[in-house]
Parts: structure tokens; C-alpha cells; sequence
């Protein structure tokens, strides 16, 4: 497939699904088990899945960090729906830290109450199949948590393992939240996290209309996500009332 028939299917009328797949993957525990199916005598297909609720694309609420703080079901959608400020860092070579002088930069359109999508591509490098996808990444420093939860935005978006120790957890090391750079700095401060979305290569502006959906699971500490972008959300909702 070419890049531009890729780019044409991806891109079905100015939305960009910004969305990993959610299937069998070596990383996180994934079961799927048919209990009515057409093929043995029901009249509809349903399956059970059984999975961890922080795999693939997926939203952290602050309860994932802290006791008693809100859980996914209590983030209002406001929250996570919005214009989103792209900070471009997919300059940044594998295994780089990014720093607060990064996010200076390159997020100089990032105000008090935005959403913030940090694009680095490594889905480009490797497919999250790839246990490089995990070990090779540009990882977030200390003080790009520190610039973020300065600046007071709402939720912050990653294309990548934002967390330099992430690269371990298959390895079985499970690493103290003081380690989780950003998970520490954001969910602490009361800033939702928007893990492993994909496709920022499709996104061309600086700023784009966002949405991030989780399920409204009552009381749980997070959630899978459909995430997707509308580049030009004016001629789509023309399109739509036609
Ligand atoms: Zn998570």
C-alpha cells in the first residue's frame, strides 16, 4: 500500500483515527473466548474479552496514581475532548530524553487548559509488536512534567512509552512511581494521561480538534480509548447535514 492510499483510508473525511487495534499482544494479557455463536447453534455472535484496561490506546483518570481520586467513569468528557496542541518532537532520536527546553521549543502555542498530543512517531520506527518500539524510544524528562503541570493543561497525549522505565515492565522490573516520570508528575497534579495513541505522521497542523473516548466503566482506574483527530471539522459537519 502506498503512503498516500494509506494516508486516504486513514484519513476518511478529515478524521484521523489515532487508534492502536486491540488484539493478541505479547505485552498485555488479552483472552477472547466466543460463548454464543451463530456457528454452533445461536442466533448472534458474542464474545467475552478479558484484558487489562491500561492496553493498547487507553486513558489513565488520576485514580490509576492515587487513592480516592477520580476514576475514569469521573473524568468529564470536556476534559478530553478539544483542540489539542501537537508539540512536533519527532526530530528526537531513539533512546532521547526530552526535556523542558523541548517543550520550549517546540510547544511555544501550548496554553493554561489545553490538551496536549507529544509526537515523537516511534510507531514509524517500529510497530508496537516490536520489543524495539519499547526499548529504543525518546522518553520524557523530569522537567517536561514539571513544564506541563506549570503551564496547567488538562490531559497530555503520547505516541510513545513517555516513561524512560516503561521499557522494563516486560522484563517483570516494576518500577516505584517516583521512577514513572510522568505518570508521577501528571496524574499527581490531577492531569489525565492519554497512553499510545498512533498515527501523529497523518497530522499535519499544529493544532487539531481531538477526541479520546473511554468506556464510562464505574469506579476503575482507567480505560481502552478510541482517540481520533478531525482536521478540518467544518467541512466534515457540512458533509454531515447535506
Ligand atoms: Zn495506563
Amino acid at each position: 500500500m502506498t503512503e498516500s492510499t494509506r494516508k486516504r483510508l486513514e484519513n476518511v473525511e478529515g478524521i484521523i483515527d489515532l487508534t492502536l487495534p486491540v488484539r493478541k499482544h505479547w505485552r498485555w494479557g488479552f483472552h477472547r473466548t466466543y460463548e454464543r455463536d451463530y456457528t454452533f447453534g445461536h442466533p448472534l455472535r458474542e464474545e467475552y474479552l478479558y484484558m487489562p484496561v491500561h492496553c493498547f490506546t487507553h486513558i489513565d483518570p488520576p485514580a490509576h496514581a492515587t487513592e480516592g481520586e477520580k476514576t475514569i467513569d469521573q473524568v468529564p468528557l470536556s476534559d478530553l475532548i478539544g483542540y489539542a496542541r501537537i508539540v512536533d518532537l519527532s526530530h528526537k532520536e531513539q533512546n532521547a530524553e526530552i526535556t523542558d527546553a523541548d517543550l520550549d521549543e517546540k510547544g511555544g502555542h501550548v496554553a493554561k487548559g489545553d490538551i496536549v498530543v507529544v509526537k515523537t512517531c516511534q510507531g514509524l520506527r517500529y510497530s508496537v509488536d516490536q520489543q524495539e518500539f519499547w526499548t529504543t524510544s525518546p522518553y520524557m524528562a523530569e522537567s517536561s512534567g514539571k513544564w506541563l503541570v506549570e503551564k496547567g493543561v488538562r490531559a497530555v497525549a503520547f505516541d510513545f512509552p513517555q516513561d524512560y522505565v516503561l521499557r522494563d515492565f516486560f522484563k517483570g522490573i516494576i518500577p516505584s512511581l517516583d521512577d514513572m516520570t510522568m505518570h508521577k508528575a501528571l496524574l499527581k497534579a490531577g492531569i489525565i494521561q492519554i497512553e499510545y495513541i498512533t498515527n501523529l505522521h497523518l497530522v499535519d497542523a499544529n493544532s487539531v480538534l481531538f477526541f479520546a473516548i473511554p468506556l464510562r466503566l464505574e469506579g476503575v482506574a482507567g480505560s481502552p480509548a478510541r482517540v481520533f483527530a478531525v482536521e478540518n471539522a467544518s467541512s466534515l459537519i457540512l458533509n454531515r447535514i447535506r
